[in-house]
């Protein structure tokens, strides 16, 4: 393993985009982690089984080919049984139901061990919730990004219109909210920040300025 930078924190901080780029400006691969429960929500659904049910979930996800890659344009490709998903793991049904996939143990550990998988012999840049806490301990720089409620339902909802998506920024908000809520209160791996993290408030940055702080952190 080269070296590992972790980027964790809530919903809406722009830490895909922030953690995508930073990658490209060090010379690192980019893994998001998000893409990944993305992916395994959507074999669940597509089962017909309901996400909360750990027992019927487990199974499901763990026959499943979940693979997660860069494409040309810098984006994240998320293929599940060999065939793109990208879309269908950004809309609000994969969104509502990603929190409870995420929270059962078979899940976290099946796509743990394919996270660590990707660090083998690279210098990696992994976005996620639990990356400096649990994926990689010992990563060699953890930033914890944070922003206010009000920022991060913002941010999401002018990525929903950029990206064609109907959007009401009550409900986004509701479901920021929502979400983090649960990510953090979960048994397994909640989401917090490890105790080595450097945090980063993007609430009043533009991304060119949380990029030059990261920058700026990886260089130290
Ligand atoms: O980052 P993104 O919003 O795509 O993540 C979707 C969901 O995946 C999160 O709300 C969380 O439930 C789960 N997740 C997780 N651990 C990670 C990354 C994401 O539990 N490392």
């Amino acid at each position: 393993m080269l070296d590992v930078v972790a980027i964790d924190g809530p919903a809406g901080t722009g830490k895909s985009t922030v953690a995508g780029q930073l990658a490209r400006r060090v010379g690192a691969h980019y893994l998001d982690t998000g893409a990944m429960y993305r992916a395994a929500t959507l074999a669940v659904l597509r089962a017909g089984v309901d996400p909360a049910d750990d027992a019927a979930a487990a199974p499901v996800v763990e026959a499943a080919d979940i693979r997660v890659s860069v494409g040309d344009d810098g984006d994240t490709v998320a293929c599940l049984d060999g065939v793109d998903v990208s879309r269908e793991i950004r809309t609000d049904e994969v969104t509502a139901a990603v929190s409870a996939v995420s929270a059962n143990p078979v899940v976290r550990e099946k796509l743990v061990a394919l996270q660590r998988l990707h660090a083998v012999d690279d210098f990696l840049v992994v976005e996620g919730r639990d990356i400096g806490t649990v994926v990689f301990p010992t990563a060699a720089l953890k930033v914890y990004l944070t922003a206010t409620p009000e920022a991060r339902a913002e941010r999401r909802h002018r990525q929903n219109l950029a990206a064609g998506r109907a959007s009401d920024l009550d409900e986004v908000l509701a479901s920021v909210n929502r979400r983090d809520h649960l990510d953090s209160t979960r048994a397994v791996s909640p989401l917090r920040p490890a105790d080595d993290a450097v945090h980063v408030d993007t609430s009043d940055l533009t991304l060119q300025q949380v990029l030059d702080r990261l920058t700026e952190l990886v260089g130290e």
